[in-house]
């Protein structure tokens, strides 16, 4: 390895932040060399919403901030500097719309997440980006103003670098966590990582037989040590082992193993008024089974004859029969179904991962490293984790368009 190639730019990684940086940097001319370890780019993307791509979400992109967590304003920069909006421009005028859903995702309108893949490929082709593919990075360094970035096949040096490695979850897809070791070797700091958008496994899991039942807008509170810490309404799904579904997933950055989940399969309703309404229809209707009064809360049927069954009452059991002690206890079922929380969902099942390149030591408003002049880091490599809805895709292209254009705003020529 004695010849270094030299490149203006070189970015480690061809994710969504990877790809859209070169195309921006490539398309003002500058040489851009992107090192990826797969043997082709974007494999996470092709997976992201189940194929369809969530692209990004609907919206006044100030709204987004809130999708974050605690870390939305760090975004705010990269998400006014190119929106929602400009994402979606810069597809369609390359000819391909976008759809949005009742619920304001945003989705290319072939529902491929191939299509994304194609043009982000075809933009770097055209602006003269080279992609090496199935060439990792193993180590970089900087010496003298230069990155020296080290492959098994190669060494080439660029006074820019930029890292868009992506995070740690599903590590199939190339996401490996090797940019917490390259960026914590030029001397940043990596935030604990931690699985994020993970489904929740449930003790002793009641549901298992229901696996794919789901709910829309399910109302559920958290439960730790016995204190209530917060409530949370969303769309839900009773898996094999627990809980998944996006209003679990964008909640689980909030929940610990031990914790209670209590599911109101009713909706937020005090406790008083629910009993006090279902007490009069089981006293109105003393031929009617039981279930019927479940049903008529729309519990789906195999919920309803579960509930039944969990709360000790015999599925045929007419309402003249039921006792008040039997009442109560299914009365707290369908309100406030307990279920404790035995674990999170590893790396292996989580969309994103939280934690990663620690915020205070990269400027928020050029995405360049405080510690190191010339190192750039995009996407979800940063401690960023946004909510399911196409938060994340959004920030790794916003965050890797302003990284782009940090770039080409500093005095040149590079090499
Ligand atoms: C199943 C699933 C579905 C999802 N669906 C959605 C969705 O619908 N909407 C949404 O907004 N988000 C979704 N996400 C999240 C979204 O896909 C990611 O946040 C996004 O891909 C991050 O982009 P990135 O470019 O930062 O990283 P990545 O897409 O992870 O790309 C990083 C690239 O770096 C490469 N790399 C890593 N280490 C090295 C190295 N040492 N040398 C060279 N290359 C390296 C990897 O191989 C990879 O190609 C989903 C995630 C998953 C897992």
């Amino acid at each position: 390895m004695t010849n270094t190639t030299r490149f203006d730019i070189v970015i480690i990684g061809a994710g969504p932040a990877g790809l859209f940086c070169a195309a921006t940097a490539g398309a003002a001319g500058k040489t851009v060399l992107i090192l990826e370890k797969n043997s082709g780019p974007g494999k996470k993307l092709l997976l992201s919403g189940s194929g369809q791509c969530n692209i990004t979400h609907d919206g006044p992109v100030r709204e987004f901030l809130t999708h974050y967590g605690p870390h939305g304003a760090f975004l705010k920069p990269a998400l006014m500097n190119f929106p929602n909006t400009a994402l979606i421009a810069f597809f369609k005028e390359r000819g391909l719309d976008m759809v949005t859903t009742d619920r304001g995702k945003v989705f290319p309108v072939t529902l491929k997440s191939a299509d994304i893949l194609r043009i982000l490929e075809k933009e770097c082709v055209s602006c003269g980006v080279a992609i090496h593919y199935n060439e990792p990075v193993r180590e970089v360094n900087h010496n003298g103003g230069y990155f020296s970035i080290v492959t098994r096949q190669a060494l080439f040096s660029g006074s820019t670098l930029v890292i868009s490695t992506g995070g740690v979850s599903y590590p199939g897809t190339g996401s490996t966590g090797d940019g917490y070791g390259l960026a914590s070797s030029l001397g940043h700091t990596i935030a604990e990582t931690a699985p994020a958008l993970s489904p929740v496994i449930i003790n002793r899991y009641p549901f298992r037989d229901l696996a794919g039942v789901s709910f829309d807008s399910l109302f559920f509170s958290l439960w730790r040590e016995g204190k209530k810490i917060g409530s949370h309404q969303g769309d839900l799904l009773f898996t094999h082992q627990g809980l998944s579904g996006p209003g679990i997933l964008d909640y689980s950055r909030f929940i610990h193993p031990g914790d209670t989940i209590r599911l109101s399969f009713i909706g937020p309703v005090r406790r008083e008024q629910f009993t006090k309404e279902v007490s009069e229809k089981i006293a109105a209707h003393p031929v009617s089974h039981v279930k019927t009064v479940i049903l008529y809360y729309k519990v789906p049927e195999r919920l309803a004859t579960q509930l039944l069954f969990l709360s000790g009452i015999p599925e045929n059991l007419t309402c003249a029969h039921l006792t008040k002690e039997k009442r109560n206890i299914l009365i707290a079922n369908m309100l406030e179904f307990p279920l404790t929380v035995a674990k999170l969902g590893g790396f292996q099942e989580a969309m994103v991962t939280r934690g990663g390149v620690s915020l205070p030591e990269i400027n928020p408003k050029t995405m360049e490293s405080r510690q190191v002049p010339g190192l750039y880091f995009a996407g979800e490599v940063i401690d960023i984790d946004g909510d399911t809805g196409g938060y994340n895709l959004q920030a790794a292209f916003s965050t890797g368009y302003l990284a782009a254009t940090s770039i080409l705003k500093q005095p040149g020529p590079c090499i």
